[in-house]
């Protein structure tokens, strides 16, 4: 008999009933440390005092007016992220895939705005993730994530994960805009170079295209940067944000110049909840976090450390690990074993990581994890690397 609850997740027998800092507690009390933080969402760690004060109090003031009034805390968490970013406007979602659809919405209203409605296609690369709507699944194009779900969105081409040569040639006159992940996340942490970054920026400038960055997951700090296409020294024109924004409380968003943002006039784009009170009084207090004063400093020293520990494991355990990939804390570690067996040694160890493509474990911890806390995973880590090279 079906589950009342739809059994489309391959979950772990595992359930937690609360959370502080990079830790989880069953309810019997057993802790378990938490280095995929919600995938790459609880980027403050769970309960963290001001993100607790921040929704506690806007709960007792007010939780939804609509997008029919304004609504202040939109406004302070905008003026927030324009005054951090490249980007003019934010327009808020509750999720990203809304924040993609958004996006793609925004770049094909752009072309027709500007009196080229042929011009909405969107290329996009093998490997990425764009999210589950039916836009985005047809968008990333993966069989495992379309199969049985067609007919699918038409105007996306995709070409192979850093191949520049095949980018060029997909480049027609119908195409609007070049979408990417930075760092593919659910493709396995694969970073793209940088010098491939500022040539796609290069590209797009060339030829007249839209750059749609997604930073779902790469953005608000997760690679040591506030968002990722910083270390290539590129802006997108158009970057979708969501998971880490919320710090666990459900919020997105699509930030643009005003420039791309041309078209999106009153009444072309809307949502009931995106951008709700309770959602921007948490993204407000997560911004202003992430951008104090030596946060981000930190948030480089810590991974580098974590990186260093992860490199020594791959040398002690070179029949479980291959290598340690991806930038900050968005790390991925390619695995020799299968990863699921390691991520379920680690369960055993108390130790929580994320599966993704290519046969990698994900570490994705809270961004303020403490050294530490770190030192506490890579032990762990490394006891699930023993019990996995025991069956080998
Ligand atoms: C998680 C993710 C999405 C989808 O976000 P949802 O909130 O699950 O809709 C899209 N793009 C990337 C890069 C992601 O990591």
């Amino acid at each position: 008999m079906i589950s009342p609850v739809l059994p489309t997740y391959a979950r772990a027998p595992l359930s937690f009933v609360k959370g502080d800092g990079p830790w989880l507690e069953t309810e019997d009390g057993t802790r378990y440390l938490d280095m995929g933080a919600g995938i790459a969402v609880n980027s403050l760690g769970h309960a963290h005092p001001k993100l607790v004060a921040a929704l506690e109090g806007q709960a007792r003031r007010l939780w939804h007016t609509s997008n029919l009034y304004d609504i202040p805390g939109q406004r302070a968490l905008a003026e927030r992220l324009v005054e951090h970013t490249f980007a003019d406007t934010v327009f808020f979602t509750n999720s990203g895939t809304e924040s993609t659809e958004a996006a793609v919405k925004m770049a094909r209203k752009y072309f027709d705005h500007a009196g080229q409605p042929e011009r909405n296609r969107i290329i996009t690369f093998e490997g990425s993730f764009h999210g589950r709507t039916l836009g985005m699944i047809s968008a990333a194009g993966a069989e495992k994530l379309t199969k049985g779900f067609g007919p699918l969105l038409e105007g996306f081409d995709h070409v192979p994960f850093g191949d520049m040569e095949a980018l060029k040639a997909a480049i027609t006159p119908q195409t609007a805009a070049i979408m990417l992940e930075p760092v593919q996340g659910e493709g396995g942490i694969r970073p793209f170079p940088e010098a491939d970054l500022q040539a796609i920026r290069a590209l797009c400038d060339e030829n007249g295209l839209l750059l749609i960055l997604d930073e779902i997951q790469t953005g608000v700090g997760r690679t040591g940067k506030l968002f990722a296409h910083e270390w290539a020294g590129i802006t997108p024109d158009i970057m979708a944000i969501a998971k880490g924004i919320g710090g666990g409380f459900p919020l997105g968003a699509c930030l643009a110049t005003e420039h791309a943002a041309a078209g999106m006039t009153a009444g072309t784009h809307g949502t009931t909840f995106g951008g709700n009170p309770m959602a921007c009084a948490v993204g407000c207090a997560v911004m202003d976090e992430v951008t104090s004063d030596g946060f981000l400093d930190t948030v480089n020293r810590v991974s580098g450390h974590l990186r260093q520990g992860l490199e020594g494991l791959v040398a002690q355990h070179p029949d479980v690990f291959e290598n340690v990939r991806g930038e900050g804390l968005m790390i991925g570690l390619k695995c020799k074993a299968p990863n699921a067996d390691i991520i379920n040694a680690g369960y055993d160890a108390h130790l929580l990581t994320v599966p993704a493509g290519d046969n990698v474990i994900r570490l994705l911890p809270p961004l303020n994890i403490t050294i530490d806390e770190i030192n506490e995973a890579l032990k762990r880590l490394d006891q699930a690397a023993v019990a996995v090279e025991e069956t080998l």
